[in-house]
């Protein structure tokens, strides 16, 4: 069995102290007190396959009663700052197995296709492509949307709604027995929130475009790709390139179901990573970070097969085998086109000369606004 060399991001002061190394050395260590845990067990075992082709990390090691969970970040690619990123992330709520599946099951088909595919090593060689498959391995391992200290990651980041959050779903500071807690007010972010912000910071803000996609479930009947703001409905600045991403998504896949559209469409949240992310990167001017949510319609699968109603994690997950196929199989190309799109940023991006234009568009298709 190849072994795979674990190392640990150095990160600045202010972030959270680095884990105890217990772990690194033979990732089989891991095995033993995770046996229950496939999606881990799958992601492990990918990286013992990917061996010295991945650059693996460990963010953050997170607690649960004895246990200790690795957060495992996984890029391949070349790692130049002048090349664009696409990043994969998933598991933020432990409930939605299916959005860290989904994020596995890309990472899978790429290790596979590395011993053979010389398209791939070619698209390789012009992006950085970096994995987040889990990020809150404590809720999901106790199978729970919140991560161990109760604490809903996506209502986490230190940013509040304007105005209009809808109550308790919104994010509330009440209790955190009681689901979407933000946290204590003026609290530093979890341990996990601040591993993405680590990576994003590593990863992304070094570069001048990146696009990122953050897998969940548990939302209406349409599979939807949302962009930020998720804590306001006023547009981003960056509408132009999603206008234009839409456009050669829709050329390139002309029968996708996808829906896409600005969160704050559904309803606005408190303390939305994403849009904390998004401010921040575009402190750098001429950056594009571009953060994607995909959001799978899990109502359509418990519409499907009525019992799931009945399971925690029948609402957020398909628990049939052959609807869970379908649901891979689908989202795979969504994700291997992400990749193509950064890649190739610089033939699709809106010139300065056009940039307007596909604003103008924008807020006519997403913002109701009339055409001028
Ligand atoms: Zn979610």
């Amino acid at each position: 069995m190849r072994a795979f060399q674990v190392c640990y991001l150095g990160f600045p002061d202010s972030c959270a102290a680095p884990p105890n190394p217990i772990h690194q050395g033979d990732p089989q260590l891991r095995g033993v007190a995770h046996s229950e845990f496939p999606e881990l067990l799958e992601l492990e075992a990918i990286i013992r396959e990917g061996g010295s082709r991945l650059d693996t990390q460990i963010a953050c090691e997170v607690d649960v009663g004895n246990e200790k969970f690795p957060v495992h970040v996984v890029a391949l690619g070349n790692p130049s700052p002048d090349v664009p990123v696409a990043g994969f992330f998933g598991g933020f709520h432990g409930l939605e197995r299916i959005g860290t599946a989904v994020v596995l099951a890309y990472l899978r088909s790429l290790v596979g296709r590395l011993h053979w595919d010389s398209v791939l090593h070619r698209q390789l060689e012009s992006v950085r492509l970096v994995f987040m498959p889990m990020v809150n391995p404590g809720g999901m391992w106790r199978g729970t949307r919140a991560n161990p200290n109760g604490v809903d990651l996506m209502r986490n980041a230190p940013l509040d709604a304007l105005a209009g959050a809808p109550f308790l779903f919104g994010g509330q500071r009440i209790s955190s027995r009681l689901p979407w807690y933000r946290g204590l007010p003026g609290a530093p972010m979890e341990m996990e929130n601040e591993a993405v912000c680590r990576v994003v910071e590593q990863e992304f803000f070094g570069r001048k475009f990146g696009i990122a996609l953050d897998c969940h479930s548990g939302f209406g009947t349409s599979d939807r790709i949302w962009f930020p703001y998720a804590h306001t409905v006023q547009p981003i600045d960056h509408l132009p390139e999603l206008h234009a991403l839409m456009e050669i998504h829709d050329q390139a896949n002309p029968n996708h179901r996808y829906v896409f559209e600005p969160q704050s469409r559904q309803y606005l949240a408190h303390g939305d990573l994403w849009d904390y992310l998004y401010q921040r990167a575009c402190i750098e001017p001429g950056r594009v970070f571009l953060p994607l949510t995909l959001e799978m319609g899990s109502w359509l699968w418990v519409k499907k097969n009525p019992r799931q109603v009945f399971s925690r994690q029948g609402i957020f997950n398909p628990l049939i085998e052959h609807r869970q196929q379908r649901v891979l199989r689908r989202h795979l190309s969504w994700l291997d086109f992400l990749s193509r799109a950064a890649c190739g940023h610089r033939h699709w991006i809106p010139g300065d000369h056009v940039r307007e234009q596909y604003r103008e568009r924008a807020l006519q298709h997403w913002y109701d606004k009339p055409p001028t």
